[in-house]
């Protein structure tokens, strides 16, 4: 089992899954898809019973995370998965059969580089990629460096006095700093900084530049991409880790499902991030609620739009992202999971959309630190006098965000990320499965045979997936195929087109017909005796075969 009540650094994470790999030799394979910005491996995770067959024969479930370097809580989840798989395999019935019929893509770890500095003894973070850009001689802009300066492994605050200060101490808990208010106070004002350094302090300004690795490279992905968007890059695709991403999955066509673990929130957010829910096919929005609502049974993770619930200007959307081009590229129900909210934690209560533009209240910070107090006392430190080499006197104290907000505290980490591969198993059983469940022969002649298959998807969704991929064609067609005898009067290789599943029924009204099936025949001359194969074949439902013998 890999190690998941803690966060593993590259080395110890590449080991881990070869371990897992050499173990479970029928169900493990581990391969790299691409470099890294500093030169490392990618490493993909493909998870199936080979003994049904190769994992590119199966309808699959994408996974990636930790694209965002301090987001370590993503990775641990997806190695999670990874345990759960291969420890359920022969145990649980629902993983064995996930296993026998479905395939698992995981990308553990998208951006190795930047978790490594998150991870360093002395800790840099930044949001992705380790590349300087937009300068590429990493020209660093003057102001706040944001480092662990007084050496606790931890980045956090600085408060300084400061009579123009935003900040004074509650007066319930001195520890906490609360807005001053809009009418003034007598109270002791600060300014509040992240622990760091001021890069060629002018003696007055502190600017908070975006550090010269300014990229984001969840807004490099070609879905609306655009300059106007913070980090976005060069091009679509300009980073390696996102160029190897795009070419794996494009390379996998069976994939049916997309999940990009994040923190944090305890959110499942979904597409659209820069159109409305009107915008998008009502079937779509409809099946995304059905799919969700089974996350938010395992985790309470509530399930919203980007676009309608995180976007405070709805004019300066949040485009380039990985779940938007998995859903409008692939055509496949694509999701961002944004693990942890400490306020859960604290008060039981799920935050408001809100956070994401404001933060936290100031009782609803109390409350965190309060149980921060009670349960992970190390993670909020005391205010401590620190001589700043350019800001002077000072003190530094506060979170560590790192094991508070951004991912939770390391004894909580298993239990957070647990009921996510539950879900992760569950999306893949929804996919499409082609099944063949009739298959005869009919001699009509001396030599003669009608030969007659009939073919179904047994799964939930379309064939199709989603109705966004079905208008806009992104799936090729079922195709039956009849070797081992002479095909009269037709082709060997027949084009069927795509099947309901079930996950649309109740828009059928009372009588359920059977959109789920087709019949492919074939009328052939062989000597008797003669068996042939069919296949059936579907990008995204998977293969089945059928041999039949002309008796
Ligand atoms: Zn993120």
């Amino acid at each position: 089992m890999i190690t998941v009540d803690r966060f593993l650094r590259y080395e110890e994470l590449t080991s881990s899954l070869h371990e897992v790999a050499a173990a479970y030799p029928n169900l493990v394979a581990v391969s790299s898809i691409g470099n890294s910005h500093e030169g490392r491996d990618i490493w993909l995770t493909t998870i199936t019973d080979s003994a049904t067959g190769p994992h590119d024969e199966k309808p699959a479930q994408w996974i990636d995370a930790n694209i965002h370097s301090v987001e370590l809580t993503a990775s641990a989840s997806a190695l999670n998965l990874i345990n759960r798989l291969t420890a359920g395999f022969g145990e649980d019935p629902i993983v064995t059969t996930a296993l026998r019929t479905r395939t698992f893509y995981i990308v553990a770890r998208v951006n190795p580089d930047g978790a490594e500095w998150a991870m360093a003894d002395s800790p840099r973070f930044r949001r992705s990629s380790v590349r300087a850009w937009p300068w590429s001689d990493a020209h660093r802009s003057p102001g706040l460096d944001r480092m662990d300066l007084d050496g606790d492994g931890a980045i956090r605050t600085m408060r300084i006095v400061d009579p123009n200060g935003g900040w004074v101490c509650n007066p319930e808990e001195p520890r906490q700093m609360i807005l001053a208010p809009i009418d003034g106070t007598d109270a002791q004002r600060y300014r509040l900084l992240d622990e760091g350094v001021v890069q060629d302090y002018d003696g007055f300004t502190v600017p908070t530049p975006r550090p010269p690795q300014g990229l984001d490279m969840n807004r490099n992905y070609p879905a609306g991409w655009g300059t106007n968007v913070t980090g976005s890059g060069d091009y679509p695709g300009s980073e390696p880790e996102i160029a190897a991403l795009l070419k794996a999955m494009r390379a996998r066509p069976n994939i049916c499902g997309f999940n990009a673990y994040h923190t944090s929130g305890g959110i499942l957010l979904r597409p659209s991030s820069t159109k409305p829910d009107s915008a998008l096919a009502p079937l779509d929005l409809w099946t995304y609620g059905q799919l969700g609502k089974r996350c938010t049974e395992l985790s309470s993770y509530p399930v919203h739009s980007v676009f309608e619930d995180f976007t405070w200007d709805k004019s300066d959307t949040m485009a380039g992202a990985s779940d938007d081009w998995a859903f409008e590229h692939l055509g496949v129900y694509s999701w961002t999971t944004e693990y942890w909210d400490l306020i859960h934690a604290a008060t039981g209560e799920r935050s408001s959309t809100d956070i994401w533009f404001l933060g936290p209240t100031a009782a609803q910070e109390l409350a965190c630190l309060r149980w921060i107090d009670t349960n992970h006392p190390d993670h909020y430190a005391p205010w401590t006098p620190f001589e700043h080499p350019q800001l002077g006197p000072l003190e530094i104290g506060g979170w560590d965000w790192l094991y508070t907000w951004t991912n939770p505290p390391l004894p909580c980490l298993a239990a957070e990320i647990a009921p996510h591969a539950d879900f992760a198993i569950f999306q893949a059983l929804a996919s499409p499965a082609i099944e063949i469940l009739q298959a005869k022969a009919t001699r009509i002649g001396e030599d003669a045979w009608l030969v007659e298959t009939g073919i179904a998807n047994t799964g939930w969704l379309p064939t199709t997936v989603t109705e966004h991929a079905r208008k806009q064609h992104l799936v090729l067609p079922l195709v039956a195929e009849i070797t081992g005898a002479d095909v009269v009067g037709g082709t060997a290789r027949r084009e069927l087109g795509q099947l309901s599943g079930r996950s649309a029924l109740q828009f059928s009204g009372t009588s359920d017909g059977t959109p789920d099936r087709v019949l492919a025949r074939w009328t052939v001359r062989a000597t008797p005796g003669t068996s042939v194969d069919v296949t059936a074949r579907h990008p995204r439902g998977g293969v089945a075969m059928a041999t039949i013998e002309l008796v």
